[in-house]
């Protein structure tokens, strides 16, 4: 299994998986065209991709599937709150052929990949997670979510490579210029996940089998790729962690492909 993530920030969200030949996208959150050019950038041809899986309807993880699914044929899988949530620009640009409704917390079934859409907390219609399983491996990608639970922290156990959001820091968010109410969105239970909830998630993970971590989702406002690294590894640290391997997703380019075996 290949996995490399695009792009991955509030300004959009993508990630290439690849497995037993089958070449998918998870969101498709920036223009049609840069999305073809950052699978460029890693070698991929657009017409290669067999799906785009939804995670929810925020512009920052859906502004290139209309122009991608209408002008390449890309079946489009999402749950249908989702799909209804969807603008009637985006969703207009969807070919009806091109629509695959899945039922959350259900697995299915694409070519060779297992795949778990989860539900997630988060202010959406009805926001998910991935866990994808093909050839003995397990790829998790858990962005946009308020708070984790168990039930949460169950479906990424035992993942080889887990893409999570390391959104923001509490103390910069509430110094940070943003309005009250919006710093009461991030900030609620189903807003985005800061530095610190993270690295607990992470410690909970470690004691379930999970060694490579992606952070991703970050703000651009209220977090730096230093300060979650440090964050997150202080608090591994402390806790007597030292073999989880944490690296930092990129904001507008390919972090890298990496192999999953
Ligand atoms: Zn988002
Ligand atoms: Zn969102």
């Amino acid at each position: 299994m290949i996995f490399c993530p695009l792009c991955s920030g509030s300004s959009g969200n993508s990630s290439f998986l690849e497995s037993g030949g089958t070449r998918i996208l998870i969101d498709a959150g920036l223009t049609a065209k840069r999305i073809r050019a950052l699978l460029e950038e890693i070698g991929i041809d657009i017409s290669t991709i067999s799906a785009i899986l939804v995670t929810h309807e925020h512009s920052d993880h859906i502004s290139g599937i209309g122009v991608l699914s209408g002008k390449y044929r890309i079946p489009v899988y999402a749950n249908a709150e989702c799909f209804n949530a969807m603008p009637a620009t985006t969703r207009d640009k969807i070919p009806a052929s091109c629509i695959r409704l899945f039922d959350t917390d259900h697995l299915f079934f694409l070519s060779g990949l297992q795949i778990l859409p989860f539900s997630t907390p988060h202010d959406a219609a009805r926001s998910v997670g991935f866990s994808i399983v093909s050839e003995g491996c397990k790829c998790t990608v858990m962005t946009d979510i308020g708070h984790i639970d168990d039930r949460m922290l169950s479906v990424a156990a035992e993942s080889d490579l887990l893409l999570i959001e390391a959104n923001h820091d509490v103390d910069m968010l509430m110094a940070g210029r943003y309005p009250y109410h919006l710093k009461k969105r991030i900030l609620s239970g189903h807003g985005h996940l800061c530095n610190e909830d993270c690295a607990r998630a992470l410690i909970a993970l470690h004691d379930r089998g999970v060694r490579n971590v992606i952070l991703g989702h970050l703000s651009q406002e209220n977090n730096s790729p230093e300060l979650a690294q440090v964050t997150i590894d202080s608090a591994l640290k402390a806790a007597g962690i030292s073999d989880m391997n944490i690296m930092v997703a990129n904001r507008d380019h390919p972090l890298g492909m990496f192999s999953i075996s």
